[in-house]
């Protein structure tokens, strides 16, 4: 694999540049026959467009396809991050022999993808699978969406880290109130803490890992998938969380799809989006093949 990496771009123009400028970096070590875009944020199938990107303001509203093929030459394929993320994850990674999977990433946010019958689920417009945006509790803390008690706002990074403000004010004397008397706690923290015993951060965890089964639960109950992935950057933690997940399931899914459902942590880590949305561009190419032939 050859990686090339940019600083974020703050123009359109800068964007689009950096992105042809990437891919013909790439192609002077390897033959490209396609593109694959992870991109975060919501994109309508149709007019392969981002509508909705609150990390990412930039590429809001670019037709991304439409504006790059003619730059680069290839076909692009464009996609949400997290769906390249649990296609990368069906095709290569923990999932890859279930034909029913679903994906949750656990990150700044949550963010989800759904496969059933070997398929990518977008639903009508492409901005389904956003399984991070179910609410899990009606009166919960403000999610970044708008709503109110989403998963994200109880199991995310950025949710553990909150927690463990409250839980180190809560607990001055332990290893995360001193800690956190020093500098902001993050999620990171919680984990490296945790590890080292604190009782507090371990609680932390396990409180996120509660939250994210009973999300889990629901979607196993609607899709009855095969495997659930849990990756993201939260997924550092592992164990400490997707203990309590699948106990949570366990205890709240129904039967059968409960005893069939296994929870696995990601095995791609961040390559996850990268090779799926390169499985996705190839799938697309080999499509434009046929057409033309
Ligand atoms: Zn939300």
């Amino acid at each position: 694999m050859s990686r090339v990496r940019y600083p974020t771009p703050n123009s359109r123009s800068t964007l689009l540049q950096t992105l042809a400028q990437g891919i013909s970096k790439v192609s002077e070590c390897f033959e490209v026959t396609g593109v694959g875009l992870g991109v975060p944020g919501l994109i309508l199938t149709q007019e392969n467009k981002v509508i909705f990107s609150p990390n990412l303001r930039v590429i809001e509203g670019i037709p991304l396809k439409d504006e790059l093929e003619p730059k680069v030459g290839l076909p692009v394929a464009v996609e949400n991050d997290n769906n390249a993320a649990t296609w990368g994850e069906f095709r290569f990674g923990a999932g890859s022999e279930a034909k029913h999977l679903l994906f949750v990433g656990l990150g700044t946010g949550i963010g989800g993808g759904i496969v059933m019958y070997g398929q990518l689920l977008r639903g009508a417009q492409g901005a389904g699978g956003e399984l991070g945006h179910v609410t899990v509790q009606a009166t919960g803390p403000r999610c970044a969406c708008g709503n109110r008690g989403c998963l994200e706002a109880f199991a995310s990074g950025s949710a553990i880290g909150r927690r463990a403000r409250e839980v180190a004010s809560e607990r001055p004397g332990s290893a995360l109130g001193q800690l956190a008397a020093e500098r902001k706690l993050l999620g990171e923290d919680v984990t490296d803490l945790a590890r080292e015993g604190d009782e507090g951060a371990l609680s932390v965890l396990k409180e996120a890992g509660r939250w994210l089964g009973i999300g889990l639960a629901g979607f196993v109950n609607i899709l009855n998938s095969e495997v659930v992935v849990v990756g993201g950057g939260a997924m550092e933690a592992g164990e400490l969380i997707l203990k309590a997940a699948r106990r949570e399931v366990q205890l709240r899914a129904l039967s059968p799809s409960r005893e069939l459902v296994e929870v696995r942590e990601a095995a791609l880590g961040p390559d996850s989006g990268v090779l799926g949305a390169a499985a996705l561009a190839q799938d697309l190419t080999q499509k434009e093949y046929a057409l033309d032939s």
